[in-house]
């Protein structure tokens, strides 16, 4: 296995590359999900507002992969966010993935009209060192939540899941997070299908140099730039395209070309508006 393991701030190891699976319909997910358990992925990344942490479960089941060599994260929906309904979102999490423990908890958004981050995270505390989370983190988290959970609880965050690409940047947040030992997921690392970015003059010359395909130079700049990538497929050849990244390399130019391709387009939710 040729993907590199990224240590988070408590020692887990979590895969550079794994496989998300937004938008994947529950009932095409099993298969989804075996596809790429087949091919060669070790990381799932779902959420409980994806409604398909069944089909992942039953992947996982029927894949005899040992529990081990697999890496599962999943997330905390807006609406179970609070001291009291935390706990039970997620041992429900636990029972649709047919786990004992997930290896990543995340609260999913901020949603800062709900005022309820700073609950939850003192319950995912409880839960990671209970063992049923190896690792927690957030997601869509601004500078100013970061600074109000590490103020008021004193616990970092593994990592923090924002939208990341590279039309999307986010130098601020990123830089941040790396100062605070805060590993960077970029979701929606293709721009989500969105925008031109696989078009882009300078993504299709450095594809043509390297023989690759532009989504394969997309995914390449984020490993290179230290982000931990899930690119989602429904297509199995897809899937194996975007597990080939370890046989070329960018060279400096194309890396700071497309570093400069930032335009600060998010494609997303904004996380002051997501509730
Ligand atoms: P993505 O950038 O991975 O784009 C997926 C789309 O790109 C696919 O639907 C397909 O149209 C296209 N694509 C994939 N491989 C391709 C290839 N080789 N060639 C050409 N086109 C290709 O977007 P995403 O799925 O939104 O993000 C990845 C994962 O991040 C998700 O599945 C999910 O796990 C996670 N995510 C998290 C949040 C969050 O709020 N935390 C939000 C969105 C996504």
């Amino acid at each position: 296995n040729t993907i590199p393991l990224c240590e988070l701030s408590n020692g887990t190891r979590i895969p550079q590359l794994g496989f998300g699976v937004f938008l994947v319909d529950p009932p095409e997910a099993e298969r989804v999900v075996s596809d790429a358990l087949e091919v060669g992925y070790r990381h799932i990344d779902t959420a409980t507002i994806y409604k398909n942490e069944e089909g992942v479960g039953r992947a996982i089941a029927s894949s005899g992969i040992a529990r081990d060599d697999l890496f599962v994260t999943t997330k905390l929906w807006n609406a179970d966010q609070g001291a009291d309904t935390t706990l039970p979102a997620f041992e429900a999490s636990l029972d649709r993935l047919g786990l004992d423990y997930v290896d990543l908890y995340l609260i999913h958004w901020p949603a800062p009209a709900r005022d309820a981050y700073v609950d939850s995270w003192r319950v995912l505390e409880r839960i990671e060192k209970s063992g049923r989370a190896k690792a927690i983190g957030v997601s869509n988290f601004l500078i100013p939540h970061l600074d109000r959970l590490i103020d008021e609880t004193g616990v970092i965050p593994a990592v923090n899941q924002i939208e990341l690409h590279p039309y999307h940047q986010r130098r601020e947040l990123v830089e941040f997070c790396q100062g605070n030992d805060i590993r960077v997921e970029a979701w929606g690392p293709l721009s989500q299908g969105k925008s031109d970015l696989l078009e882009n003059p300078v993504i299709v010359a450095a594809a043509a140099a390297h023989g690759k395909s532009s989504a394969q130079v997309v995914l390449r700049w984020h490993l290179e730039q230290g982000n931990i990538i899930f690119p989602k497929t429904t297509r199995r050849e897809r899937a194996i395209e975007n597990l080939d990244l370890f046989t070329f390399e960018l060279s400096s130019e194309e890396r700071s070309a497309i570093t400069a391709l930032d335009r600060e387009l998010r494609l997303g939710g904004d996380p002051l508006e997501v509730n």
